[in-house]
């Protein structure tokens, strides 16, 4: 038996300081003291002061409350309270004492964040409209890029100094204390902007922890003027549940204000508005899984209709360190797609991927950098 020298104040549990087991405490009044004393079945008796004034102890005893927990536990239960710690869903009590790391690090409302969804919002819009979800954050402990929780909002009047960093993707300004995270001999190390030098190497993402929705050239062209031309019985199938729907293709063609001749002629193609407007009114058709050909202004590109992570990985790519340049050739305006980057291994995959919804696609390829020539990707690399 143990405590039996002083009066038993609560039951608990504890752990065996020798093998780690989980084991019945007592918390115990002795000597003017709270102590928990316990006692492993293999490593015998042990005993730790809790409280070293015991009416300390009982005063925090009275505001002592099983709370609900927490909604965003940080692990999961798996081998049960210690070792779950961190906070687990088991954990009951609340925030009572907060600590609030006060800083004024801060960004200019003009910074961009990635939200859960893979959408990019400005910082000032986030705080302004008090908007709720989560934004790309950069995970300390694991040193992983994470989704967090926007717990709050701020804004500060910007302090005199002010850093504005610059690197090929883009401009960014901080308050001197912000950090960014930096490639080192010794790996990715926060270093706050104030240190940077020129030449510092800042991390950008090359690829969102996300999931992206699976979809369709469709669905991103849809406010587009293009054309496609699906082969196969692509437009057969629609045109199926279009007659059965309306009984003729011509009542079909007015009440949903596509041109008749799209409907009937195999050789005339149906436009992005088409199939969005045919969506739209609930006619369900995939795509399938074959190359369609998109015309924009009199040009032609092959294309694989269903688009995968690859292909946001591409978007990532021209996000990140590529652009679209517009110029002005036998008065009329078209644009291009720059990709620069230094590293093979990422100008082949940006290649690779390339020909992979785009097979037919010729490229310039010079020192750093690629030039591509298609509209398609234009269109959604400026959405
Ligand atoms: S977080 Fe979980 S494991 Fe940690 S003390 Fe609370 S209940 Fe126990
Ligand atoms: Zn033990």
């Amino acid at each position: 038996m143990i405590g039996m020298e002083g009066e038993l104040l609560k039951r608990t549990k504890s752990f065996c300081p020798d093998c780690l087991k989980v084991i019945e405490g007592k918390v115990i009044e002795e000597d003017g003291k709270a102590l928990i004393k316990k006692e492993c079945p293999e490593h015998g008796k042990f005993q730790d002061t809790y409280y070293s004034d015991v009416e300390i102890y009982k005063r925090f005893e009275n505001f002592a409350e099983v709370g609900d927990g927490v909604e965003n536990p940080r692990t999961k239960e798996q081998r049960g309270c210690p070792f779950d710690c961190g906070l687990c869903p088991n954990h009951k009590s609340h925030t009572v004492l907060s600590i609030i790391d006060v800083t004024n690090r801060c960004v200019t409302g003009d910074t961009e964040v990635i939200l859960e969804d893979g959408n990019i919002e400005r910082i000032e819009n986030i705080v302004n409209e008090k908007k709720e979800g989560m934004v790309l954050s950069w995970d300390r402990a694991n040193y992983v890029p994470s989704f967090e929780k926007i717990i709050g909002w701020q804004k500060l009047d910007a302090p005199e100094i002010l850093v504005k960093v610059t690197s090929h993707t883009g401009k960014y300004t901080f308050t001197p204390d912000h950090e960014v995270l930096v490639d080192t001999a010794r790996g990715p190390m926060l270093k706050r902007v104030d240190a940077l030098k020129k030449g510092d190497k800042i991390y950008s993402l090359a690829k969102l922890p996300i999931s992206p929705k699976k979809t369709d050239i469709i669905e991103l062209l849809a406010n587009s003027e293009f054309e496609f031309f699906v082969y196969g019985d692509f437009k057969g199938r629609i045109k199926e549940q279009l007659q059965q729907k309306f009984g003729s293709l011509k009542k079909a063609s007015k009440s949903l204000g596509i041109k008749y001749e799209r409907l009937i002629d195999s050789k005339i193609s149906l436009s992005a508005k088409d199939l969005r407007n045919l969506r739209e009114k609930g006619f369900s058709f995939e795509i399938g899984s074959s190359f369609i050909k998109i015309k924009v202004h009199h040009k032609t590109y092959k294309i694989f209709p269903l688009l995968d992570e690859d292909f946001y990985y591409l978007l990532g790519l021209i996000d990140s360190d590529g652009h679209v340049e517009s110029f002005e050739e036998a008065g009329k305006s078209t644009s291009y797609i720059s990709f620069f980057n230094k590293s093979d291994n990422l100008s082949a995959r940006f290649l690779e991927i390339v020909s992979k919804y785009f097979p037919e696609q010729t490229v310039r390829n010079e020192s750093d950098r690629i030039d591509l020539n298609n509209l398609v990707l234009v269109e959604i690399a400026k959405q």
